[in-house]
C-alpha cells in the first residue's frame, strides 16, 4: 500500500496516542505482552474487516484519526484492526464486517534464523544469498553496498545494515559499472521499501535466481542477460525487515524506517515512510511523526533514501525537462517498486491526476505488464484512492524520465491476501503471476517509449 494511515493493529498502546481516540475508562486497551517468540495469540489479533459508513462520514476521515485502512482497485476498502478498534468504530455507527485474519496458519521452516512465517527471508536471509550468488556466479553477478541504513547510520554500532544492490548480466567489460553510459538499458527491481509488504522482497529473491540459474539454459532468458543490466534491490528497509521479522510466527505491521529522532511516538509508531521521502513533490501533510506516511522532516532526509536515489541518479540519464515536460522518445530503462496489496499497476504521476506527459506510453506498457499478472493499470488517485507524494517511482519518472511503476501485489483477503499471506501462496500465485511482467519489463527496457516488445 502506498497510503496508510497509523498501524494500531497488535499494540494496543497505539490507540490511546492517535488522534480521535479519546483515551478514557471505556477506551481502556487490554494489556499486550511485548513481542516475543511464538507468542499466544490474543483477542485483540488483528483482522482484516470490510466497511459501510454511517452519512456523514468518510473513509479519509477514518484514515485521518489514525486507522489502517487500504483500497484495493475496484474493490472496497479494507480495515485493519484489532477488536478494541473494531468496537471503536461499530460506535461510530460503522458496520464492519470481518473478512479475514491477518495471520494465517505457519508452518515452521528447517531454516530458523534466514527464514521465518513459513518460509520469508529475513534480512540475514537475503544478504547471505546475496552474497552466495555473487560467489556462484562471478560471470554474472555484481553486488554493490549503495549505502547504510537508519540503524547502522545512527544506532552507535547496535545492528543496522548495508543497503544491497546487484546487478544481474552476462558481464563484459563496462557493464555493472554503476554509471548510465553503459551499453545495455537497465532495468531496476526495487522492493520491500515498505517492510511489512512480505511478498516483494520474496518476489525479487525469487528473480534474482530465476536469472542466474538460466544463463545458457532459457533461451529468452540468456538474450536478456546478454543485452541487459538486471538491477535488483531486494531490500530497500532491512532495518524494517528485522522488526518485522522478530516474531516468527506472527510478523509485526512495520512499515517504516526505525528513525525514532522525532520522537513523541510509541516506538511502534515512529520512523519515516521512505515511500513519501524523495525530492520530488516532498510534501509535509503526508503526516505526522506517528503517522504510517510521515514523510520525514524534509526531503531525502533519510539514508535508505539517499542510497536508493544515489543509485538510481548513477544508473538513468536524465530525458526529462520539468514536471510537465515528455522524457525523450528514446529513453531507456524501466523501473519496478514492488508493494502490496491491491492486485494494482500504478503508472506516474502518482502524487496528482494532472496527467504525466507520458501518461499514454506509461499507461501502454503497464498494460503490458498487467497481460502477464492480470493487474489493472492506473494513475493518480485512481483506483486506489489516494496521492503518494515524495514516492520513489515519481521521482525516478518525474526527474528523470525513466518509466516507472508500482506493483500492489496481492489482493485484500484470503489465506493470499493482505500483508501476511500464507508463504505458499508464493509458488501457488505470487511468483507464477509477477514472473513473467518482470520478463517483460526488462525487455521493454531498451524502448520504453518506442515500439513495444
Ligand atoms: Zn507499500
Amino acid at each position: 500500500m502506498r497510503r496508510l494511515a497509523v498501524s494500531l493493529a497488535g499494540l494496543a498502546t497505539v490507540a490511546i496516542a492517535v488522534s480521535g481516540f479519546a483515551p478514557g475508562p471505556s477506551a481502556a486497551a487490554p494489556q499486550i505482552d511485548p513481542p516475543q517468540f511464538d507468542p499466544p495469540r490474543t483477542d485483540s489479533a488483528p483482522s482484516y474487516y470490510s466497511l459501510k459508513l454511517p452519512a456523514g462520514l468518510t473513509v479519509a476521515d477514518l484514515v485521518r484519526d489514525g486507522y489502517d485502512i487500504s483500497h484495493g482497485h475496484g474493490s472496497r476498502p479494507t480495515l485493519v484492526a484489532t477488536t478494541v478498534e473494531a468496537d471503536r468504530l461499530r460506535d461510530r455507527g460503522v458496520i464492519l464486517g470481518k473478512t479475514g485474519n491477518v495471520y494465517q496458519p505457519v508452518i515452521r521452516s528447517a531454516t530458523a534464523g534466514t527464514t521465518y512465517y513459513g518460509g520469508y527471508h529475513t534480512a540475514a536471509g537475503h544478504e547471505q544469498h546475496n552474497a552466495a550468488v555473487t560467489a556462484a556466479h562471478p560471470d554474472l553477478v555484481r553486488l554493490y553496498d549503495i549505502g547504510d541504513s537508519w540503524k547502522k547510520t545512527n544506532g552507535q554500532g547496535q545492528g543496522g545494515h548495508d543497503i544491497q544492490a546487484l546487478c544481474i548480466t552476462k558481464l563484459t567489460t563496462g557493464d555493472c559499472a554503476l554509471n548510465s553510459t553503459g551499453k545495455k538499458p537497465k532495468f531496476v527491481l526495487h522492493a520491500q521499501i515498505h517492510a511489512r509488504e512480505l511478498s516483494t522482497g520474496e518476489l525479487a529473491y525469487r528473480w534474482i535466481d530465476l536469472l542466474v540459474s538460466s544463463y545458457g539454459k532459457d533461451a529468452a532468458i540468456t538474450q536478456l542477460m546478454d543485452t541487459r543490466e538486471l538491477w535488483v534491490v531486494p531490500m530497500a528497509n532491512p532495518d524494517g525487515v528485522d522488526v518485522v521479522a522478530s516474531v516468527p510466527s506472527r510478523p509485526i505491521l512495520q512499515r517504516k524506517n526505525l528513525n525514532n529522532s522525532a520522537g513523541g511516538c510509541p516506538a511502534a509508531d515512529a520512523g519515516v515512510d521512505l515511500n513519501r521521502n524523495s525530492n520530488f513533490q516532498w510534501d509535509p501533510q503526508e503526516g505526522g511523526p506517528c503517522d504510517e506516511t510521515y514523510p520525514g522532516t524534509k526531503s531525502v532526509s533519510e539514508p535508505e533514501t539517499i542510497a536508493i536515489q544515489g543509485l538510481l541518479d548513477k544508473l538513468y540519464r536524465d530525458t526529462k525537462g520539468g514536471v510537465g515536460e515528455p522524457a525523450a522518445a528514446n529513453t531507456t530503462g524501466v523501473f519496478l517498486s514492488l508493494h502490496s496489496y491491491g492486485n494494482d499497476i500504478l503508472a506516474p504521476y502518482g502524487y496528482t491526476n494532472t496527467a504525466a506527459p507520458n501518461k499514454a506510453a506509461l499507461v501502454a506498457l503497464g498494460k503490458k505488464m498487467g497481460g502477464f499478472n492480470g493487474y489493472p493499470v492506473s494513475t493518480g488517485d485512481g483506483g486506489v484512492g489516494y496521492f503518494a507524494p515524495g514516492a520513489t517511482d515519481d521521482w525516478l519518472y518525474g526527474t528523470r524520465g525513466v518509466p516507472s511503476y508500482t506493483f500492489e501485489v496481492g489482493g485484500g483477503s484470503g489465506s493470499c491476501g493482505g500483508f501476511f499471506p500464507a508463504y505458499s501462496c508464493m509458488d501457488s500465485t505470487f511468483w507464477p503471476k509477477n514472473k513473467g511482467a518482470f520478463l517483460y519489463a526488462a525487455k521493454a527496457a531498451a524502448t520504453p517509449y518506442g515500439t513495444l516488445p
